[in-house]
């Protein structure tokens, strides 16, 4: 697996929220989880956005 590192998060200006576990969300609207929260928040977005019935781009 390849290991791709927040472009940001050594940016302390640019957060906006930060939670006390470690997540945060940048001014510019990107999320960051942290370790405990990284997997479950993810699988919460995404069967969230399937609720929504997004189209999803297929690329192979
Ligand atoms: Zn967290």
């Amino acid at each position: 697996m390849s290991e791709h590192k927040y472009s940001k998060c050594t940016v302390e200006g640019d957060k906006k929220i930060k939670w006390i576990c470690g997540c945060f969300q940048t001014v510019d609207g990107y999320f960051k989880f942290c370790d405990t929260h990284d997997e479950t928040l993810k699988k919460a977005i995404q069967s969230q956005i399937d609720e929504l019935d997004m189209t999803r781009i297929v690329e192979n």
